[in-house]
């Protein structure tokens, strides 16, 4: 399986079809416990032969979405986790201990960002948080006790490309680990793994599950560290449950083909926005892949368009704080996911209150483009 490609492996991804009396799709395992059938059996389990004994510690359908994104992200192991924000802080955790160092981009994830800048430095991890544009800034930062690199592949809401060859080799200059949210991007598009980073997590919430329908969350890398962080995933009751994980690993089978037309899609609307005199500045990868450069699309309004009118007069396209669906939705990061910076913090990452975040969908590209040329029609 793993020699073919990314489109056939999607679908073809399955657990152990003995365990499944070879049904079509994965049953659910909604079960909390596994059950046996007399103490030799129930030794078994601490041997190594009887895989399960209790869902928060293992699941065959959260073990089946914890191979798959490791299989298609080009890791040796991985492991599912309640959210994107659990997978983070069990990555992160099975890194460091109190005490010890992290340096991490300033414009990541807002969760994350509250993550490393309040709990993670309550909990006596020292945390700094630096433009990784330049990685000579980041250089600066290492100290004696500094452990772990973090960042995102791709950057929010400004969509920066991460030089992250340049990160693995500072990293190994300096003995740190990395660790990157390649949650943007998806396996699709980029595998860090396969360029020398240590760990990556994904908001399965997002284009793994790709339907809204789901908070999920994914960690992989080398099966040592993996194991490390299953344990603290179990430890910490961060485990994701049998439904959700069946969920996302469904989302997985559309993977490539959401993200082809997504991408397209995205680029299409790009372009056409970059010909209207009233959007300042569209922001949108130059290259991301061979297979695209992704579905996301930042916007900065010119400062005569109304914004809000601009947000009643989008017609299908409703507001909503995430992205990745097969829905075309905006987001509004001053209100949204940077509503807690002040001023300062706002001007330094570049957001106003004429940037606005486009997630892009399935529908067809030209009513998409359509709808975006009438809300500023209807705004100025
Ligand atoms: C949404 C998101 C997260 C957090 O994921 P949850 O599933 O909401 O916990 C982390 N990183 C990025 C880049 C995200 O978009």
């Amino acid at each position: 399986m793993s020699d073919s490609s990314f489109e056939t492996q999607v679908v073809h991804n399955h657990i152990d079809q003995s365990m499944a009396l070879n049904s079509k799709t994965t049953p659910i395992y909604q079960t909390t416990a596994f059950t046996f059938k007399d103490l030799d059996h129930l030794e078994s389990y601490y041997n190594g032969e009887a895989a399960y004994l209790y869902t928060r510690e293992r699941n065959p359908n959260t073990e089946e979405l914890g191979q798959t994104i490791a299989r298609l992200e080009k890791a040796e192991a991985g492991v599912a986790t309640s959210s994107g924000m659990s997978a983070i802080l069990s990555g992160i955790l099975s890194v460091v201990k109190p005490g010890d160092h992290l340096i991490a981009a300033e414009d990541v994830y807002g969760g994350t960002y509250h993550l490393l800048s309040k709990e993670l430095k309550d909990f006596g991890l020292e945390v700094s948080l630096v433009s990784f544009h330049d990685l000579e800034e980041v250089r600066k930062e290492i100290r004696p006790n500094t452990r772990l690199l973090y960042t995102e592949s791709i950057s929010n809401p400004f969509l920066r490309v991460e030089d992250i060859p340049g990160i693995v080799s500072l990293a190994k200059e300096h003995g740190l680990k990395t660790m990157v949210d390649n949650t943007f991007a998806t396996p699709y598009l980029l595998t860090p793994i396969e360029q020398g980073i240590d760990l990556v997590v994904h908001s399965a919430t997002k284009y793994i599950g790709g339907h809204s329908d789901v908070t999920a969350g994914v960690l992989v890398g080398r099966s040592a560290l993996i194991q490390t962080a299953a344990k603290k995933v179990s430890t910490l009751g961060a485990s994701l449950s049998p439904f959700e994980a069946w969920l996302a690993q469904r989302g997985t089978k559309t993977l490539a083909l959401r993200m082809d037309k997504q991408s397209e899609n995205a680029k299409k609307l790009a372009n056409a926005l970059k010909e209207e005199p009233h959007v300042k500045t569209v922001y949108y990868p130059e290259f991301v892949s061979e297979r695209g450069n992704g579905a996301i699309v930042t916007i900065e309004l010119q400062p005569n368009v109304q914004v809000e009118q601009w947000f009643k007069s989008l017609g299908w396209v409703k507001i909503a704080p995430t992205l990745a669906g097969v829905e075309t939705t905006v987001s509004y990061p001053v209100k949204t996911s940077h509503r807690s910076l002040n001023e300062h913090q706002l001007e330094t990452v570049g957001i106003n209150e004429y940037v606005i975040r486009l997630s892009v969908g399935i529908e067809d590209s030209e009513d998409i483009i359509k709808q975006f040329k009438e809300a500023i029609k209807q705004s100025i």
